[in-house]
C-alpha cells in the first residue's frame, strides 16, 4: 500500500534522504528507529505530503504523489498522522476536534460523525471527556484524542512520529496500550517512529533502522534485536536497550 523507490530529498545542500526503497503491505506494522537527525520524521512526512521529495517515486495505495497541489487533500485524507505534540484545536471540544474533518472533508452528517467519534473515544478509553477542551486533559489523554481523531477519518495508513516522547513517563503506557490495541486488532497499516522497543517487539512485523538518511537494516523484531547485522545498528541498540 506504500511504495517508495529510490526516494531522495535535500534541504539545500544537505541530503536528508538517500535512495530510500520501502514497500509496505496493507495491514503491515512497521517501527522505524534510528539516531536523532537520521531522517525518520522527514521520511514519514513525505508520505503525507508535509514534505516533498525531489527524486524517486512514492505511491500510496496506487496513487502517485506528484506536485499537483489538488492531490494534497486526498493524500491527507488517506494517510493519518499522529505527532509528538498533539496538534489539537484548543478552542474546540474533544468531540468537535474529532468531527471537524469527517463533517467538512468527508461530508458526513453530524450525527454520523458524532457516533463515529464516540466509538473511537470509547476505543481510546476516554468517552467521558468528549465535551472538555484539550487544555483540560492530561498529555496522555490529549494524545489519545489525537489518535482517535485520525481514526475518525478512516485512513488507509496511519503514521506516528514519536507519539509518546513528549509525555510524562506515567502517561506513556496509556498511549502505548491504545496503540498496541490498534495494532493487534489488525487491518490498519501502521508506520511508527518510536524508541519504545518493547512496543516494537510486541507488535511490529518489521523494524527498520535508519542512519544518515538511509535505511541501514530491516528485519522482523526477533532477528533485529537478537542479531543486528550492521555495526551502526549494534551501536544504536547498545545505547538505548
Ligand atoms: P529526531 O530523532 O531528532 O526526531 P529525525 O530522524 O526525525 O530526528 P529529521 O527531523 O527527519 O530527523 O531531520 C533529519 C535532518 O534534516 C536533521 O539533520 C535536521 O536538522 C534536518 N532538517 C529537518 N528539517 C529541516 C528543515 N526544514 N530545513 C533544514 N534542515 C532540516
Ligand atoms: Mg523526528
Amino acid at each position: 500500500i506504500v511504495e517508495m523507490e529510490k526516494v531522495s530529498k535535500w534541504y539545500g545542500d544537505f541530503q536528508v534522504l538517500r535512495d530510500i526503497d520501502l514497500q509496505v503491505a496493507r495491514g503491515e506494522r512497521i517501527v522505524i528507529c534510528g539516531p536523532s537527525g537520521s531522517g525518520k520524521s522527514t521520511l514519514i512526512r513525505c508520505l503525507n505530503r508535509l514534505e516533498t521529495h525531489q527524486q524517486g517515486r512514492i505511491a500510496i495505495d496506487g496513487m502517485e504523489l506528484t506536485d499537483d497541489l489538488r492531490q494534497v487533500d486526498r493524500v491527507r485524507r488517506d494517510v493519518g498522522m499522529v505527532f509528538q505534540h498533539f496538534n489539537l484545536f484548543p478552542h474546540l471540544t474533544v468531540l468537535e476536534n474529532l468531527t471537524l474533518g469527517p463533517i467538512w472533508v468527508l461530508k458526513q452528517p453530524r450525527a454520523e460523525a458524532e457516533a463515529t467519534a464516540m466509538k473511537y473515544l470509547t476505543r481510546v478509553r476516554i468517552p467521558e471527556q468528549a465535551h472538555k477542551f484539550p487544555g483540560q486533559l492530561s498529555g496522555g489523554q490529549q494524545q489519545r484524542v489525537a489518535i482517535a481523531r485520525s481514526l475518525c477519518m478512516a485512513p488507509k495508513v496511519m503514521l506516528f512520529d514519536e507519539p509518546t516522547s513528549a509525555l510524562d513517563p506515567e502517561m506513556v503506557k496509556e498511549v502505548l496500550d491504545v496503540m498496541v490495541g490498534l495494532a493487534e486488532e489488525g487491518g490498519m497499516t501502521m508506520l511508527c517512529v518510536t524508541h519504545e522497543m518493547a512496543f516494537a517487539r510486541q507488535v511490529a512485523d518489521r523494524v527498520i533502522f535508519m542512519d544518515a538518511g538511509q535505511i541501514v537494516e530491516q528485519n522482523d523484531p526477533e532477528s533485529f534485536f537478537a542479531s543486528p547485522q550492521h555495526p551502526r545498528t549494534q551501536q544504536f541498540l547498545a545505547q538505548i536497550l
